[in-house]
């Protein structure tokens, strides 16, 4: 792992290590990984998002210099929630679709209640 994936990931670990939504704070193990692959980007289904995380590997459609704190911090909530809902979690997005599932407005909470740069309300 390069420096730089390293210290966005502990970043956006550092935000969500305030949040309690698992029994156990992510663990950033040897298989979570930050890929820049812009081509998936191109495909139908992942037109629509600037960030993709399957189990421990978050794909992004820019470059990680390019990635917001915010992105790096829902796809690294989604890695969480994979770590505790192996397959509950991205099984989910079959029968509850992607705007209203709860995983989706999970991550989306994590990100906005951990935000600014004071860190936010905690
Ligand atoms: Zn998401």
């Amino acid at each position: 792992m390069g420096p730089e994936e390293h210290a966005a990931l502990t970043a956006a670990k550092a935000r969500l290590d305030r949040l309690s939504f698992y029994p156990r704070p992510v663990a950033l193990r040897r298989t979570v990984r930050i890929l820049s692959v812009p081509w998936l980007f191109r495909l139908p289904w992942f037109s629509r998002f600037d960030g993709y995380t399957m189990w421990d590997l978050i794909l992004l459609r820019a470059p990680l210099a390019q990635a917001s704190d915010d992105l790096i911090c829902h796809e690294l909530c989604h890695v969480w929630q994979m770590q505790h809902r192996p397959l509950a979690m991205p099984l989910s997005y079959l029968y509850r679709g992607y705007a209203s599932n709860p995983y989706e407005l999970e991550a989306r909470r994590a990100t906005a209640s951990t935000a600014g740069p004071s860190g936010g309300p905690g």
